[in-house]
């Protein structure tokens, strides 16, 4: 039947992951009616499979650390080209979102004296990840999760109702965002189990749909991570920023071929782990480049020393931030000196007591066990490179997390927004964005709702719109199957558009893409309604493939290196291209628009907290001397 459901609601929230729910508690809390919407089971996002923990400059484990040096990590972390307001927000506002947390239940690791612990991660100068084990994202969610229950018991006191105020849908697909002009008037979509369609009317709807790593075969990304929200941001008028840098994790499994891609988490390094080549070299010193030699141990010795006085010694290059780490296994591997499964070793076995491991990296130890037979208390782990994170994003307003673009009532928060991480995101500070930015959107959504004279109204043509394209993979015989096309773009985007590019494969791949759009226009899918997982793969491709395009589009016009970016033709970092973005629109022909836009300039009271000799290797003469000038 095409009969549609109808919701009324005040603020959309669509994804349920950490930003998600943040986002919509804070709506919520603002007097809004919230829905939550989530493709998958609630509880069931990427913010659940976090590890290592949320990054925040809380001073506990050392006092030196504080907001400035989290901003400064960050900003290099990211080489720069972060959005330096939103590093600023983050930096400044991560301790108290996380102090929020345990007042809405959550319990966090403890230091000896009672404060809650923090570990090392990669590119943090100090300890900063506070964390739950190894289980972090799942005591996130799981707090999250409760503050909302909490507030829908408020809700059933006051007026009989527990779903009156928020209410989650889950199994829930989006698959349009409708306007009235260039206003949000809501979003359309199917329910996963009846294949029924439902419209949310709403004046604002936030986006919190993460990621987009199910357009490479091998990652860390499970099913749901198509680019959703990127796509329906930009076929809503939004704008999306630098497609281009995209997170390999350096360590996900390679072994055996049906779980290549799963994570490892970078605790395993933070906590003393090891990256080590057929040869038994600790290959990571051979590969500390310039910008960061100043902060890295050079021999075994110092970097074993740190663990237990960081103050007197310099880190392990294991910790250098992800893309370094990344790029250099994909070199010992390229070189002949990698692991029998094509990874490289990484060994906590000969550096920790068992027992320590078993305590520290539980779900570590579990899942080698459980997937691979193999013991990390006795043997070292095999790893490499997985499709993990994507730094770009839906292009937003640092303060309000607004899209920017022709859309108005539009938000965008965690990792489907762009700007926060630069060209690379540090472990640890995704977990603290989600929060962070995740209220920030929930709030400001509510506040502009609160703005409008009117509320936005839905087209019937519209509706009827989008449900046409959501039938038409079913009514179309012979059509291509959709898993044969999404096993064609991610070999696209595996072979050249991956770790390390070239113009010429780069152009390739743009040429590929144009074939598949093609091909997935005349995407069909056997069966019927009801949960039928083909015909939700052929609507998720569109969202794949334009996506793919901005990446692969943006990843050939950036000539020069720069972390999630590696161009073999350009291998430099080039102080002229870290004043451009790139910025991704969605032309009326269906075509992927590409534009350069300046970075915004750091104000001045932020540069002055970096020494003039690093900045220089950031920035170009002419911007230096204005640093001098202020
Ligand atoms: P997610 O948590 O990814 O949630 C997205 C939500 O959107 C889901 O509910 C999904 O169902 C929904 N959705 C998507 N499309 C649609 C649609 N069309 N309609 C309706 N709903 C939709 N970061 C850290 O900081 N520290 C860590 O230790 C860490 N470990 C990680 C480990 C793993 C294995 C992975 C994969 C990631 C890890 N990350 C870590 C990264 C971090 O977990 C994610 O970047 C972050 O959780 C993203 O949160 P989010 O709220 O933006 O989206």
């Amino acid at each position: 039947s095409t009969t549609i459901e109808r919701h009324l609601y005040d603020v959309v929230v669509i994804g349920a992951g950490g930003a998600g729910l943040r986002a919509a508690i804070e709506a919520r809390l603002a007097g809004k009616r919230t829905a939550i919407i989530s493709k998958s089971l609630f509880g069931k996002a990427h913010t659940v499979m976090a590890e290592g923990g949320a990054a925040a400059a809380l001073g506990n484990v050392n006092s030196r650390d504080n907001w400035m040096v989290h901003f400064r990590d960050t900003m290099r972390g990211g080489k720069f080209l972060n959005n330096f307001r939103m590093a600023e927000l983050h930096a400044k506002e991560a301790p108290e979102r996380i102090w929020e947390l345990e007042t809405y239940g959550a319990l966090f690791d403890r230091t000896k004296d009672g404060k809650i612990s923090q570990r090392n991660f990669g590119g943090h100068e100090y300890p900063r990840l506070a964390h739950v084990g190894d289980r972090t994202g799942l005591e996130l969610i799981r707090t999250l999760q409760q503050k909302i229950v909490s507030l829908q018991q408020e809700d059933f006191a006051a007026t009989g109702s527990y779903d009156s105020r928020i209410r989650v849908f889950q199994e829930t697909t989006i698959t349009e965002l409708l306007l009235d002009g260039d206003r949000v008037a809501g979003a359309f979509g199917y329910y996963r189990e009846s294949g029924e369609f439902v419209l949310f009317e709403a004046p604002a709807v936030v986006l919190a749909t993460g990621g987009v790593g199910r357009s490479y075969k091998v990652t860390s990304n499970s099913w749901e991570y198509t680019g959703d929200g990127h796509a329906l941001a930009l076929r809503a008028g939004a704008t999306l920023i630098n497609m281009e840098f995209l997170q390999f994790h350096p360590t996900g499994m390679v072994w055996p071929p049906s779980v290549k891609g799963i994570l490892v988490t970078e605790s395993v390094r933070g906590d003393g782990g090891v990256l080590r080549n057929s040869e038994q070299k600790r290959f990571m010193f051979d590969y500390v480049p310039d910008v960061f030699r100043k902060q890295y141990a050079e021999t075994e010795e110092e970097a074993d020393r740190w663990y237990t006085d960081p103050d007197n010694n310099r880190r392990p290059p294991e910790l250098l931030p992800r893309d370094e780490v990344a790029r250099a296994i994909n070199s010992e591997v390229k070189a002949g000196r990698g692991s029998p499964a094509g990874g490289v070793f990484l060994d906590v076995s000969t550096r920790m007591p068992a027992e320590q491991i078993i305590r520290r990296l539980p779900s570590m130890h579990h899942q080698f066990k459980e997937l691979a037979d193999v013991d990390i208390t006795k043997e070292p782990m095999e790893v490499g490179p997985t499709c993990h994170y994507v730094m770009g994003g839906v292009e937003v307003e640092p303060d309000t997390g607004a899209a920017l673009g022709r859309v108005q009532g539009l938000f965008a928060a965690g990792e489907v927004s762009g700007g926060m991480h630069g060209s690379n995101r540090l472990g640890g500070n995704s977990l603290s964005d989600l929060l962070v930015f995740g209220k920030r959107a929930g709030e400001h959504a509510a506040a502009y709702v609160e703005t409008l004279p009117s509320r936005p109204k839905v087209a019937k043509v519209d509706v009827a719109a989008a449900a046409e394209v959501a039938l038409a993979p079913l009514v179309r015989p012979g059509g291509e199957n959709p898993y044969t096309l999404q096993q064609d773009l991610q070999a696209v985007m595996g072979d050249l558009v991956g770790i390390i590019r070239r113009a010429g494969e780069l152009t390739d791949a743009l040429k590929r893409l144009q074939e598949l759009r093609v091909r997935v226009a005349n995407v069909g899918a056997d069966g019927g309604r009801r949960y039928n997982p083909g015909w939700h793969l052929a609507l998720d491709l569109r969202n794949m493939l334009v996506v793919s395009e901005c990446t692969a589009k943006a990843a050939l016009e950036r000539e020069e290196s720069r972390g999630g970016h590696t161009r073999e033709d350009f291998p430099k970092m080039s102080p002229e291209w870290r004043r451009i973005n790139l910025v991704c629109s969605l032309e009326e022909t269906g075509e992927v628009h590409l534009e350069r836009k300046p970075v915004p300039r750091m104000r001045a009271e932020l540069i002055t907290l970096f020494e003039r000799t690093e900045l220089a290797k950031y920035l170009t003469d002419e911007e230096l001397s204005d640093v001098e000038a202020q």
